[in-house]
């Protein structure tokens, strides 16, 4: 499994310091030159972005051959990761240069994975590869490398294997930073607690409903966020019509795209760590997700669904998902099975029940949240529940965090019978 650790690295002496700023001012002087290679090459008819110069006899001395190929890699990646956003009408400009000589480089390197190593301890260190020639400058010994002190108390000091690292100085909190990719024995990562179950509705103005086996509910509106996300594909729309003939995009316009994604990301990212975290603590140990195209209510229109589809990118979601619930020992299910949210859970009914904005209601006298009966329907199918309901946590997005809000939904009456509740279904 693979995760990261970030940390704080301190030089010991103003001489290290001065070492390091060189090292890491080199790395994005090659960055520079390697990229505006590849511009000039991109921007000729008959150049091969690929084919650049060999930058090793230049770099070599100073970084140290390993570092000078990590440097070539990351801007390999950055110009195929460039054109397989362009492929998809995404791209939002070529890879960009690390500052430039006179307003000041950034300063940004990245050292291979045999190049250095943490020291995890009382005084923690991190020691890195450096150049000959600046070895020979700074009177290090030819095997010697640098050694930095760290700060800071990362979530895994022990791992695998450790990846490419990353070290630059971040000029707002005016320190240097490493951030070190590391891949760690999944024997290391929690167990659930009890093995509970649940099942998540999604939408688009309920993000998700969720249901426990242990009786738990959990609702994480989106309505604020639907809307925003309208709004903004809304303005987009507005702007591409206003486009010259010949033209896709303009630079607003990917903004706005840019913008959108964040948002949407950031909220379900942290929506993933909340529900999970919940879940984990109720002693859940699997969660079940219906597929979205059969999760979604038939009565809305053609267009209503694929802007939820297109809102929720749906696969991103439920990776995001599993990639979190797999920190806690918890696995996630994909149902794709047809079924819909519209049944009673009390008569089993899917013919007479009406559904009134959130609220479902039948017949029979049932009334309750319809993602959240959706939700507990779904549960039902997969497994037995044979607690009642507590009442339901309603989470509102205040754009940074999901907060648990005081007007909660009712709680779904009527069924705590589960024998009842699976009549039909
Ligand atoms: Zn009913």
């Amino acid at each position: 499994m693979k995760r990261a650790n970030t940390f704080e690295v301190i030089p010991q002496s103003d001489e290290d310091e001065e070492l390091l700023r060189r090292l890491l001012d080199a790395s994005a002087a090659l960055w520079n030159e390697i990229n505006y290679e590849r511009r000039e090459n991109y921007a000729d008819p008959d150049g091969d972005v690929w084919d650049i110069t060999e930058y090793r006899g230049r770099y070599g001395g100073v970084l140290g051959a390993s570092t000078v190929q990590q440097i070539e890699r990351k801007n390999r990646e950055a110009w195929k990761s460039f054109f397989s956003l362009k492929k998809k009408g995404e791209a939002n400009g070529k890879p960009g240069f690390w500052g430039n000589a006179d307003e000041g480089r950034e300063l940004r390197t990245y050292i291979r994975n045999t190049s250095y190593s943490v020291e995890w301890g009382e005084y923690s260190r991190l020691e890195i590869l450096v150049g000959q020639d600046l070895k020979d400058e700074y009177g290090l010994g030819h095997r010697e490398r640098l050694r930095l002190e760290v700060r800071g108390d990362p979530n895994w000091k022990e791992y695998e294997k450790q990846g490419r690292l990353e070290l630059f100085y971040d000029e707002q909190a005016q320190t240097f930073r490493a951030f070190q990719p590391v891949t760690v024995d999944d024997s290391r990562l929690a167990q659930p607690l009890a093995s509970e179950e649940a099942a998540l509705d999604i939408g688009a103005n309920n993000l998700v409903a969720c249901t426990t086996t242990t009786g738990q509910q959990y609702l994480y509106e989106g309505r604020d966020l639907f809307k925003r996300f309208r709004e903004t594909t809304r303005e987009i729309a507005r702007l591409q019509s206003l486009l010259e003939d010949g033209r896709y995009s303009s630079h607003r316009i990917r903004r706005l795209y840019d913008r959108r994604t964040k948002r949407r990301d950031h909220a379900q990212d942290a929506l993933a760590r909340d529900l999970i975290k919940r879940l984990y603590d109720e002693g859940v140990s699997t969660v079940y997700v219906g597929a979205l195209t059969d999760v979604l209510d038939t009565h809305w229109s053609v267009e209503t669904n694929a802007k939820t589809h297109n809102f929720w990118a749906f696969r991103a979601f439920v990776k995001r998902l599993a990639c979190t619930a797999e920190e806690y020992g918890i696995s996630v299910e994909v149902r794709s099975e047809a079924w819909t949210s519209q049944g009673c859970p009390n008569c089993g009914s899917t013919e007479d029940t009406t559904r009134h904005r959130d609220t479902l209601t039948c017949p029979c006298g049932f009334e309750g949240h319809a993602d959240l009966v959706a939700s507990e329907t779904f549960l039902r199918r997969q497994t037995t529940v044979t607690r009642s309901m507590a009442r339901p946590v309603c989470l509102k997005w205040d754009n940074h965090e999901w907060l648990e809000s005081s007007r909660s939904p009712r709680p779904n009456e009527e069924h705590t019978n589960p024998q009842v509740a699976s009549v039909g279904r």
